[in-house]
């Protein structure tokens, strides 16, 4: 099976846990630090504004939690939105108010999060569908405006960057997936982005149970009964560990490689499937933007796009429509808003296999497979529907 994403480690994130071994120390320690200050310095933020958590999702919670969302507050974000997201406002007693987004892109236009914000809006959280920036910085001015938050779901945007600004750093807070299936890999984990210092604190106190240690191991033996503490917020445990730490310091440093062989496998795609009939390939991106090509997806007919992908499954070539529309999930649907570019894109979008283990043939293989299933079905739709 050609699968849809896939990671790619290496000897290099095998000696680096080796090292953590033979510190003895597994726990969140001085690599977890360290894999903090480099992932810091890679979006061009302060050390003191990141944190990291065991997922991206509980950096959603968090991230909920942090801004006080309650009963009564609105959050506006995409219908096309990872299910963690709403639920960080759901579990809390908010209301996900979900908007549409332009069928092309699948980020939401400003003026569609404009048209959701009412009295009781508290937080735009928007994610970068694909890897792509879409309109953040001009979601982020109306936000700023409107004096409510801002929260990005960077998941798919771990390199991505709109005039030279990195994605996820654009609004209050900003959070980032390391799960299995992403491109910067390190089994599960995640990044937590605060504008303000502040917030960035005590997103890490509740991350770990709220403590506010009076002294604690390294004071042992110097203090009286170092092993008093209080705490502040009744926090959860939700931080990272020194493994996953360590392999995030090695997928880093290979990110700018995984990032571009993903770049050179959408251009292949871009060659073989631009001009093939009753396929559309992605939109270009405005000038300035970097994506990360997290996915790359195509449009056709909703009545073949099925069929479509229960071909390539056939011939071994696994794919997917990402995020299933939210607004038609029944936990979430009532009542139910009227959302045309969701409903187009959720039923005429396919995502197909991209990673930067790809190779060539493989690329090539997923094309003209996905061409010939296209042209199949599209001829035998024509015969019986003229
Ligand atoms: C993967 C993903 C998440 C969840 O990340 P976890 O680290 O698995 O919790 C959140 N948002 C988006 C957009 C994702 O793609």
């Amino acid at each position: 099976m050609i699968n849809l994403f896939e990671p790619v480690l290496g000897e290099e994130e095998l000696a680096a846990i080796g090292e953590v071994f033979a510190d003895g120390w597994l726990g969140k320690g001085k690599r977890t630090r360290a894999f903090e200050a480099a992932f810091a310095d890679h979006l061009g933020v302060a050390e003191e504004q990141i944190v990291s958590v065991n997922s991206c999702t509980e950096g959603l919670f968090l991230a909920t939690e942090l801004l006080e969302i309650g009963p009564g507050d609105e959050v506006v974000l995409p219908s096309v939105s990872f299910v963690g997201a709403a639920n960080a406002v759901a579990a809390r007693g908010g209301k996900p108010v979900f908007c549409d987004v332009d069928a092309d892109t699948l980020n939401p236009g400003t003026a569609e999060i404009a048209r959701r914000i009412g009295p009781a809006t508290k937080a735009v959280l928007v994610l970068h569908y694909g890897g792509c920036p879409g309109d953040v910085a001009t979601i982020a001015a109306l936000c700023r405006e409107h004096g409510i938050a801002l929260v990005e779901d960077a998941a798919c945007a771990v390199a991505s960057r709109a005039a030279g600004t990195a994605c996820g750093t654009f609004g209050d807070l900003g959070v980032w997936s390391f799960d299995a299936m992403k491109i910067l890999v390190t089994g599960d984990g995640g990044m937590l982005y605060a504008k303000d210092p502040a917030l960035a604190r005590r997103a890490a106190e509740l991350a770990y149970l709220g403590l506010r240690q009076l002294s604690g191991y390294a004071e042992a033996g110097t203090r009286k009964r170092w092993w008093e503490f209080d705490v502040g917020p009744f926090g959860r445990r939700s931080v990272t560990n020194d493994i996953c730490s360590a392999i995030g310091m090695v997928q880093l440093g290979k990110l700018p490689s995984f990032v571009r062989r993903r770049h050179e496998i959408c251009r292949r795609y871009d060659a073989r499937l631009a001009a093939v009939p009753g396929l559309r390939v992605p939109p270009r991106m405005p000038p300035g933007h970097e994506s990360s090509y997290y996915f790359y997806w195509v449009r056709m007919d909703s009545r073949i796009r099925d069929d479509v992908a229960a071909r390539l499954h056939e011939r071994g070539i696994y794919t997917s429509f990402r995020y299933a529309p939210l607004h038609l999930l029944p936990a979430y649907g009532a009542p139910r808003p009227e959302l045309p570019g969701t409903e187009r894109a959720a039923a005429e979008t396919l995502c197909i296999p991209l990673h930067h283990g790809l190779d060539d043939r493989e690329a090539d293989t997923v094309a003209d497979e996905l061409a010939a299933a296209v042209a199949e079905f599209g001829a035998a739709r024509e015969r019986t529907e003229p």
